[in-house]
């Protein structure tokens, strides 16, 4: 549902991820605002299963439980890469296929492998997008949803030790570096979360 609520300078928000490299980006997309950011994991608050099959619903789940254990407004992402020969895949599993130790590394080697057995060569074979949908959720029921894309393409081998998760394999349009070499200015600046953010912040923040 959305709604006309806005967050005022100096409102508390619990950022509820416990993904230590998105913390750090909506910290930074949040800092010029003058909101009290308040992580999940600070509150002690547990990570909710993601039962839903798209990126906004599981985004709902995140932000709805932490607004309903916390009392205060909060904010979610869901987030992952499709690969369009991948038939959209890892997609909302794209956490999952880092498995229970969170081995990105190990991901990566897995969309290689799954490209290279369809043939999928050529840079038009490997289009890809990352995808963000913010959710705000505030306590007593409403939730305003927000998405952004990043379209680019996916390379092998891996380049670079900025950002996180699946980074070192997107290469965004427009650039040759991949967000994980690109700078953290210039990754908040295109980023799927960035363009979701900004959609957020013109709706919800004064
Ligand atoms: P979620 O916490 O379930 O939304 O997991 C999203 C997963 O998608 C992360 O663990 C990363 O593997 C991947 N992901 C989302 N956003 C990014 C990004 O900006 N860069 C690299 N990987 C990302």
């Amino acid at each position: 549902m959305q709604s006309g609520r806005k967050l005022l300078r100096g409102s508390k928000l619990v950022v509820a991820t416990h993904n230590p490299g998105k913390v750090v980006e909506i910290n930074t997309l949040i800092a010029p605002y003058g909101l009290e950011a308040i992580a999940a994991g600070a509150l002690g608050l547990p990570e909710p299963d993601e039962t839903g099959t798209m990126f906004a619903s599981n985004a709902r789940i995140k932000a709805r439980a932490a607004a309903d254990a916390a009392g205060l407004p909060a904010l979610a992402d869901d987030s992952g890469l499709c690969i369009d020969s991948l038939d959209g895949a890892p997609g909302i599993f794209s956490a999952r296929w880092g498995g229970t130790s969170k081995d990105f590394s190990a991901a990566m080697e897995r969309v290689n492998r799954e490209l290279e057995l369809r043939g999928a060569r050529l840079p038009s074979d490997r289009a890809a997008h990352f995808v963000s949908a913010l959710c705000l959720s505030w306590p007593g029921g409403e939730d305003q949803i927000f998405e952004g894309r990043a379209f680019g393409e996916v390379v092998w081998p891996p380049r670079g030790n900025l950002g996180f998760g699946y980074d070192p394999i997107f290469v965004p349009d427009g650039y040759k570096q991949t967000f994980g070499e690109l700078d953290a200015a210039t990754k908040d600046r295109i980023s799927h979360r960035a363009r979701a953010f900004d959609k957020f912040m013109r709706a919800c923040l004064s």
